[in-house]
């Protein structure tokens, strides 16, 4: 059956999809063509040379999968990169994939085919295993701050002397993007680098649970086991997954006493602290508590700066400072979420040609914060501040002028016209058909208390929060 260019992109594109992030995907997959189809080489058009070298440099290893998964071992992919735009004649460009470039050398880890057993240890060197590491992920890259210190230095001191210190296990928590994965990476890519022969493995806890399932499909628990019984540092992320999976909670259990006691290291990630894990067994919480529980916050300001800061000069791309400071205020919900931002910020730059200056800056946050706060509506901001403020939602549409509900009713009406995209008549008309000069009466007074009354001030800024986490 001969396949065509078109279907054949799309299914890549379909396994792609659940490798990279949603807004990666957008940004770097969604513009691409494919063009043609010939001998196994699939020819894919993309917007410029930036794109290309962006997609050599970061995605590189999940395009050379998919490929392969198409089209077989011999598929190749070519990239026909648009040199002059808008020109009819633009001359296309392509290279082969792979090529020598030097970004492209694959990470000496990721490239090795999985065996057919990934359990088979018969006489293979343990320290050759695929340790399942990023290679970017490293204490170079982690940038440092008061929101990481301790989970940083400690998870050092264990790379360092993996299963000796008293940090074992090694458990960092913390919310979503605020750089679990990073960090336990880290430690394992240390440990590989700096110490021969050991045998670092990092698996997040879905696959440790999809790996224990398929063994004992296949009864191979025995194999399962006994590869998991030879790891000298374990890195195991988001064990609340493992929540209510009680066979798999019991082999972990399991590993996890046989490695502790033979003095290897245990390494997880959670996004709660072990006292709020749900459905884990007793016995396995009171093992978490035996080492050392850190936790990474939400990164502050200056952190936010070197981190863009770093970012941009890994990738040898120059923002001005007075971007870096208007990005490091506006995005100050998780570090992933400022990558992104970041990574839209390049592509919009890249695409249209243009340098990055604060009026990009300004119009790419616009459009992704538009995205998020349609989600935000008129009703939300309502019960959330109803709620807020101990009043009904039926008394901010009512007549009534009761200074509480008063202000619960201001500050609704401040919200809505910061967080959602209503004109001020609509909002008026969804608080019983007020008109729109008490919307602006409303915001007016909502700016006039926060200038005076700090502590009103700080109370909307965390109501702020709110209307922004809705996003995540
Ligand atoms: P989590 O596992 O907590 O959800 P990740 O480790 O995936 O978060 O981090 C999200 C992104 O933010 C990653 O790309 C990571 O490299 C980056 N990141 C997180 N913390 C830092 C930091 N301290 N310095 C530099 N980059 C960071
Ligand atoms: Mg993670």
């Amino acid at each position: 059956m001969v396949k065509d260019c078109q279907s054949v992109w799309n299914n890549c594109l379909h396994s792609i999809k659940e490798g990279v992030g949603e807004q990666s995907f957008n940004t770097w997959f969604s513009p691409i063509e494919p063009i043609r189809l010939e001998n196994r080489v699939l020819t894919i058009q993309v917007p410029s040379q930036f794109f290309y070298e962006w997609l050599e440099e970061h995605y590189v290893h999940i395009l050379r999968k998919v490929i392969h998964q198409e089209l077989g071992p011999e598929g190749r992919l070519e990239y026909s990169v648009i040199v002059d735009k808008g020109n009819e004649k633009y001359k296309p460009f392509t290279i082969n994939l792979p090529n020598n470039n030097k970004s492209n050398k694959p990470p000496k880890e990721q490239n090795r085919e999985e065996p057919l057993n990934p359990f088979a240890l018969n006489g293979v060197d343990l320290s050759q295993q695929n340790s399942q590491l990023n290679p970017n992920y490293t204490f170079d890259t982690f940038i440092e701050g008061d929101c990481n210190r301790l989970a940083r230095s400690a998870g050092y001191a264990v790379a360092k002397k993996p299963g000796i210190t008293s940090f074992n296990p090694l458990m960092i928590y913390g919310g979503v993007g605020l750089g679990k994965t990073h960090l336990v990476q880290a430690i394992g890519n240390e440990i590989k680098d700096t110490l021969n022969g050991k045998f670092v493995l990092y698996v997040s806890s879905e696959k440790f649970t999809n790996q224990f399932i398929d063994a004992l499909r296949n009864n191979k628990i025995q194999d399962f086991s006994n590869y998991y019984l030879h790891i000298d540092a374990l890195i195991i992320d988001d064990v609340q997954f493992l929540g209510g999976k009680e066979r798999t909670q019991e082999i972990f259990f399991h590993i996890f006493n046989h490695l502790h006691q033979n003095g290897k290291q245990i390494i997880m990630t959670s996004d709660r602290p072990p006292r709020d894990l749900k459905g884990l067994e007793d016995r396995l919480l009171s093992r978490f508590k035996w080492g050392l529980t850190a936790d990474l916050q939400q990164p502050d300001l200056e952190t936010r700066i070197a981190i863009i800061q770093n970012k941009m000069e890994s990738d040898g791309i120059h923002i001005p400072e007075d971007v870096i400071e208007y990005l490091a205020y506006s995005v100050d919900t998780n570090i992933r979420e400022l990558e992104g931002v970041l990574i839209s910020l390049i592509a919009h730059a890249s695409l249209n040609r243009k340098e990055i200056d604060l009026e990009l800056a300004k119009q790419t946050l616009k459009n992704i914060v538009h995205d998020i706060e349609s989600e935000v509506g008129i009703d939300f901001i309502q019960k959330t501040i109803a709620e807020h403020f101990a009043v009904k939602i039926d008394d901010l549409k009512a007549k009534t002028r009761k200074k509480e509900i008063v202000i619960a009713r201001q500050v609704s009406m401040y919200f809505c016209k910061e967080h959602t995209n209503h004109s001020l008549k609509s909002i008026g008309y969804h608080f019983g058909g007020r008109d729109h000069s008490t919307v602006i009466h409303a915001v007016q007074s909502v700016n006039d208390m926060m200038q005076v009354d700090k502590r009103f001030k700080e109370e909307m800024e965390e109501l702020k929060k709110r209307f922004k986490m809705k996003k995540v």
